[in-house]
């Protein structure tokens, strides 16, 4: 079975500055308009981490430390 990278989100540590979604290649990472987290932003998520090729661009770019990737 290949492997997968799962993408996962701190939701409470985004700041929603969309620096993930402008560097995704795959531009699988968006903005969730429909959620609020505890610091009063609308989070980061991934549309389907089965997309996700395991670049690392996300994680490295994030300022907040907000996203975690590991291998499924
Ligand atoms: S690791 Fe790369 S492909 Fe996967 S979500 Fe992050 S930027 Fe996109
Ligand atoms: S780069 Fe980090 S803080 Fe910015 S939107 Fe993405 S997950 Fe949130």
């Amino acid at each position: 079975m290949a492997i997968k990278t799962i993408v996962e989100f701190s939701e409470d540590r985004c700041k929603g500055c969309e620096l993930c979604v402008s560097v995704c290649p795959k531009k699988i990472l968006f903005i969730n308009e429909d959620k609020v987290n505890s610091k009063g932003y609308h989070p980061a998520g991934v549309t389907d981490t089965n997309l996700c090729i395991g670049c690392g661009s996300c994680t490295m770019i994030c300022p907040d430390g907000a996203i975690r990737l590991y291998k499924k």
